[in-house]
């Protein structure tokens, strides 16, 4: 299945907190997006692998993903090797996408630079005819190698290089979001959830997840704006894709 978009996430819910309304208005423009999960969460404070799984599929559905799936690399302690860069490149020649979305490659979480290096890696070698594959089916994959690679933020602010305007989706973002229901708050009392409060389960981050997209938007004279890194410089045919505001 040829994709248009693919965002990678090591966590389930990465892609969710950090692209959810980038995918989402690619979506609606019609283009076939998918999203592929690099472990389980397993180390989460919070829920099993089981829930995330059903959570993220929930999410999925919300969002209307083409395909989901999961490589199950080790949380914690996957490498950026070439036994992790070559089970990627699989993923990446099988879904053929002109765009992928992915982690930063420095955050707060370890797992999260980790992995945009290896995506950023994978993303270079798919491109590479010497490295042999095969998919599912033991048929060998031509090279491939995704256009852009735009890395979404993730705690810690990087100036972005491209802003994109999500203030139409931002109520099904923050529902894809809530389909996490063991890792974030959702309207719950405390006493109500047996489990310990993280970092991420508090109202407070929930808040700070629109507050990041109410600043951005205000950037770009809309309500609400994810941001994205690029290393590599965009190309406009004409400018009638900027939005004009009085900034
Ligand atoms: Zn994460």
């Amino acid at each position: 299945m040829k994709l248009d978009i693919l965002a990678i996430g090591v966590h389930p819910d990465d892609v969710e907190l950090c692209c959810a309304g980038t995918l989402l208005k690619e979506i609606r423009s019609g283009k076939k997006a998918g999203i592929i999960d690099l472990t389980q969460g397993e180390l989460g404070t919070r829920g099993t692998s089981e829930t995330r799984h059903r959570e993220a599929a929930e999410a999925a559905r919300i969002m209307g993903v083409s395909v989901r799936e999961n490589l199950k690399m080790r949380d914690g302690f996957f490498r950026n090797d070439e036994e992790h860069q070559i089970r990627l490149i699989r993923a990446i020649r099988k879904y053929q996408p002109d765009i992928i979305l992915g982690n930063v490659l420095a955050d707060r979480h370890p797992d999260h630079g980790r992995a945009g290096q290896l995506i950023n890696d994978a993303c270079f070698l798919s491109g590479l005819s010497k490295i042999e594959t095969t998919g599912d089916d033991g048929i060998p994959q031509p090279k491939w190698r995704p256009s852009y690679f735009f890395q979404y933020m993730q705690d810690w602010y990087h100036e972005p290089n491209v802003l994109i305007d999500i203030t139409p989706v931002i109520d099904l973002k923050m529902k894809a979001i809530e389909a996490y229901a063991t890792q974030f708050y959702t309207g719950k009392t405390n006493t109500d959830d047996p489990e310990p409060q993280t970092y991420i389960s508090t109202p407070d981050f929930r808040e700070s997840i629109l507050a990041r997209s109410r600043m951005l938007g205000k950037r770009i004279g809309v309500k609400h704006a994810e941001g994205l890194l690029t290393t590599k410089l965009i190309g406009l045919e004409n400018l009638s894709p900027v939005i004009l505001n009085e900034t």
